[in-house]
């Protein structure tokens, strides 16, 4: 049953005008097959697989049941995002028209008729603009009256209603209240538990096996602390994220939380180079380009990072730009009890690469270049630059006063850091090859493989922190002689002065946040945070080359 009378009209193909409580909606002219088509190819189909020949039976029979358990969650995810999701979908797909096929590819992508890379722009007619406050309130409801209504309640029924697994709706009497998702999603949720109990009981892996029976039993009885500690405890050759997690669908207020699925295979290759590499930090960390007193003389203990193959991924999981990595949980509880996760999503980097990095390297790059850019330099470079995040000045003293760099820095704080774990990756990977530690080959490759993937973070802006992170390294390359572009409008890396360049900023940044000195990272910021011209060139030939990848999850059977 449709809940709200417009999706009736929606069913019947109708472009109509909009009840009261949509004020902002208006009927659109949506793109034609031709526009729909060019949206959609922004995504660049690719077959994310994964290798399960090393799983014996047991795995491979509680994998298969990870996999049903994973399809259910995209229809729940449906529901969230909003309420006329299932209605559009239905009658998107009964349209065998040409432009009827091409629109169900591109909701499919987007999960909903809005597009996520257009401002949310509807491109199916008669849809209204994509509602702030998702389906986690009433549709009827104002952000006002919600706050008013959270203002007059107790602290325990405070907490429900700004949870994160809980739906606001009206009473029988119209009046709000809180709605577990445990209720609220009752006959999804328990074919969900059904399954994961399922492959609980098919897996003879003893941390797999104590999360699927607590996250089952946490979907029944919406409380998933228990299960969110048991994640953070898996030591599996199966490693499986499905709950609700992210709570970015909730525009008014950030409370409520999204179901996805993601479930993954350990990579073990991986998971020893990193083990390797976390060997290597104090050395490292001994030997930054600072002044020895900002150096610290004992690493803290490395926040756990998982370097995994997607099986398959659903939900919030998989629709728009693809994850390609993750830190869970956020649920604070957990994080101070057991700190937090970072899952790397190898084969999605992988795709990513060669879809859409590596074409990028071949419109923007020297010719000499383009050969050495490598998916092992770019992904050796992601696992170091979330290492670094971990060295370099943390805790520090401002005129005698203990601080923190991120207190300090500020709003500058999180470009900064970025920077730093970019830079500091490239100056660690240096000295590891130096050391004998790493393949020289490398040399050949990181630097080139680094400059692609600059200009693929700052493609689409310098809004956010990683992308101005970027920006900043770029230009001061660029000051240095170490990026230089050539007059047909490519760009080459000079080697002979990257390595002192890359050496120089590392020092300028970490003993910035050694001084957590706030002007100077505002400075930095206005002069180098920018996209100068010759660079904004280089972005301007990258029209034709894809945004991101549309998974096929070839493995999932
Ligand atoms: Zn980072």
């Amino acid at each position: 049953m449709p809940r709200h009378p417009f999706l009736t009209a929606i069913v019947l193909g109708l472009a109509v005008s909009l009840g009261p409580t949509r004020s902002t909606s208006t009927v659109m002219s949506t793109p034609d097959l031709a526009a729909l088509q060019k949206m959609t190819a922004r995504f660049a189909p690719a077959d994310i697989g994964a290798d399960l020949s090393a799983l014996p039976a047991s795995e491979r029979a509680a994998l298969a049941s990870l996999v049903e358990a994973t399809r259910l969650v995209d229809a729940l995810f449906l529901r969230q995002l909003w309420a006329g999701n299932p209605a559009v979908l239905m009658h998107l797909s009964a349209d065998e028209s040409p432009l009827g096929r091409a629109r169900l590819a591109y909701f499919l992508i987007n999960k909903s008729p809005w597009s996520a890379l257009d401002d949310d722009a509807p491109f199916v007619p008669g849809i209204p603009s994509k509602p702030a406050s998702a389906n986690y309130y009433p549709a009827d409801a104002t952000k006002t009256e919600v706050e008013q209504w959270i203002s007059t309640l107790d602290d325990r029924s405070r907490a429900e209603a700004t949870g994160f697994f809980t739906v606001i709706r009206r009473g029988p009497d119209g009046r709000l209240r809180s709605v577990p998702y445990s209720q609220e999603y009752q006959p999804d949720l328990l074919m969900m538990a059904s399954a994961l109990r399922k492959a609980a009981g098919l897996t003879a892996q003893p941390t797999l096996k104590r999360f699927l029976e607590t996250r089952a039993a946490a979907f029944l009885s919406n409380d998933y602390y228990e299960s969110d500690v048991a994640w953070m405890e898996l030591d599996a050759s199966i490693e499986p994220t499905i709950g609700p997690y992210e709570t970015y669908e909730d525009g008014w207020f950030g409370y409520k939380a999204a179901f996805e699925a993601f479930i993954t295979i350990r990579d073990d290759a991986e998971t020893r180079r990193l083990s390797r590499f976390s060997s290597e930090l104090q050395e490292l960390e001994d030997n930054l380009p600072i002044d020895p007193r900002y150096r610290n003389p004992r690493l803290g203990g490395l926040a756990p990072i998982a370097v995994v193959n997607v099986v398959i991924a659903s939900g919030d999981g998989n629709r728009g730009v693809q994850t390609a990595a993750f830190n869970l949980p956020n649920d604070e509880r957990v994080v101070a009890q057991k700190g937090s996760k970072r899952v790397m999503l190898k084969n999605m980097q992988e795709a990513k690469f060669s879809k859409v990095l590596v074409p990028i390297a071949r419109t923007t790059l020297a010719a000499s270049d383009q050969d050495r850019v490598s998916f092992d330099a770019f992904f050796t470079h992601i696992l170091m630059h979330e290492l670094m995040h971990g060295l370099g000045p943390q805790t520090i003293s401002v005129g005698g006063r203990p601080s923190t760099v991120r207190h300090e820095l500020k709003e500058t704080y999180s470009t900064i850091e970025e920077a730093k774990a970019d830079v500091a990756g490239l100056w660690a990977l240096q000295r590891l090859v130096d050391r004998g530690r790493l393949d020289a080959s490398l040399e050949q490759t990181m630097y080139v493989t680094f400059l692609a993937s600059a200009l693929r973070s700052i493609r689409f802006g310098i809004t956010e922190a990683h992308g101005r992170g970027v920006a900043i390294q770029i230009n001061k390359f660029l000051d240095a002689g170490a990026v230089v572009f050539n007059s047909d409008g490519t760009c080459a890396v000079r080697h002979e002065a990257m390595k002192q360049a890359v050496t120089d900023l590392t020092r300028e940044i970490m003993t910035l946040e050694a001084h957590g000195d706030h002007p100077a990272a505002t400075e930095l910021l206005q002069r180098f945070g920018v996209v100068r011209p010759e660079v904004q060139r280089a972005l301007d030939r990258l029209a034709d080359v894809p945004v991101d990848i549309a998974p096929r999850f070839v493995a999932a059977g």
